[in-house]
Formats: C-alpha cells, structure tokens, sequence
C-alpha cells in the first residue's frame, strides 16, 4: 500500500531575501512564456514619474478603453502609496521579434498574451511559496480579449493585471537605475524587449 505523501506546507514570508533556487525556479517556469531574465531589485530603484500617466492620456490610442490601462487603474498617487507598501520587485525580461509590432492582429495578440501569461503565472508561483503579497505589472496593454469588455466587466477578471506604463512607472529610468541598458527598436523587424514586473513583499 502506498504511504500518502503529505502536503507541502509553505510559511508566510515577510522582509526574507529570495533565495537563487526560488529566483531560478521562476526563470525555469518563466522560460516557457518567452521571459529569459528574473532579477530582484529593491522597490527604491523604480521610477515613478507623473509625465507617464500624461502620455497614457495623451497620445495613446488605449487610454479609457482597457481595465487595465488609465484611467481605469490607479492614479500616480495612488501608486506610490502601493509601491510603498513593498520592499522588493523582480524584473523580468523577455525578447520579442514581431514585425507586426504596430499591427492589431492575432500574431502581435498571441506574443503578448504569452508573456502575460508567463508573468501572472510567475505570481502565483511566488504566492504558492508564501510570497502572499506578490503582484504583476504586465508589459503592454492586456491583450487576453480581441477587444477589451471595458466598461463592462472583465471577461477575465483573475489574469487581470494593470500593465507597467499605466502604474506611472518609467520604465526605461527604472532600467537605467538598475544599470541596464534599453534601446529603441526603431526597425519593425528589429528584436525587442519585453519588461513586466512582479512586486514581492
Ligand atoms: S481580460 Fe479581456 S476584458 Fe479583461 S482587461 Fe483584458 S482584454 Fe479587457
């Protein structure tokens, strides 16, 4: 007769370094979505700047029409007041080539609905081992629905996460901050990155 293997129970982190076999085990998961890099950072090198929330306003066809862009998510006030309630955040980079970067079709959807997956599925990783605060920032306007429901609800409200550029957050300050360095792909047939973020605790 088999023994029946108990369950494995994970504690609660608080303020606990990430060990490099959890950092690796996410890269190991993330690498299945096209994310290739995982890197903790202290939440004090992220970039809050009020001129983003003015570019998502202005100028960017998304804007009031996605839950999870502006002004549907929070205000960079309100931001900062979250991002002060966490220590640490993991960067994740992923490398995309799509020449149909300025196209809305099925092609451009599939890419960005993987490394969104990719990314809510790390979260839940980190809360499976006690990160119970854990909370993506997805690269990218949510690209799950053809056309989003908003106003009207959400057709997937559990995947549902608001996307780095509407929490406010300079993205390419935050990087040069923690010594990366972020180009323009200024060529549709150029390689680009993909940054989401997850923040931790
Ligand atoms: S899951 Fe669909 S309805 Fe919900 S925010 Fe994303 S695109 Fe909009």
């Amino acid at each position: 007769m088999n023994a029946m293997k108990p369950p494995k129970i994970v504690p609660f982190k608080s303020n606990e370094c990430m060990s490099k076999e959890l950092v690796e085990k996410l890269l190991e998961q993330g690498k299945n979505y096209g994310i290739n890099a995982v890197y903790p950072f202290s939440v004090e090198k992220i970039i809050l700047a009020e001129w983003v929330h003015l570019k998502c306003r202005y100028g960017c066809s998304k804007y009031n029409t996605s839950w999870c862009c502006p002004p549907a998510t929070p205000r960079p006030e309100k931001v900062r007041k979250i991002i002060d309630e966490y220590t640490t955040a993991l960067l994740l980079v992923g490398s995309k080539h799509c020449p149909d970067f300025y196209r809305d079709n099925q092609r451009k959807r599939s890419l960005q609905v993987r490394c969104w997956r990719g990314t809510v599925g790390m979260e839940r990783l980190l809360f499976l081992e006690g990160y119970y605060k854990a909370f993506s920032l997805v690269g990218e306007c949510c690209a799950l629905c053809k056309e989003c429901a908003y106003p009207e609800d959400c057709r997937f409200p559990q995947e549902k996460r608001p996307s780095v550029e509407s929490f406010s957050i300079d993205v390419i300050g935050t990087l040069r901050n923690l010594g990366r360095s972020a180009n323009v792909a200024s060529d549709t047939n150029a390689t680009y990155n993909y940054y989401g973020l997850i923040l931790v605790e």
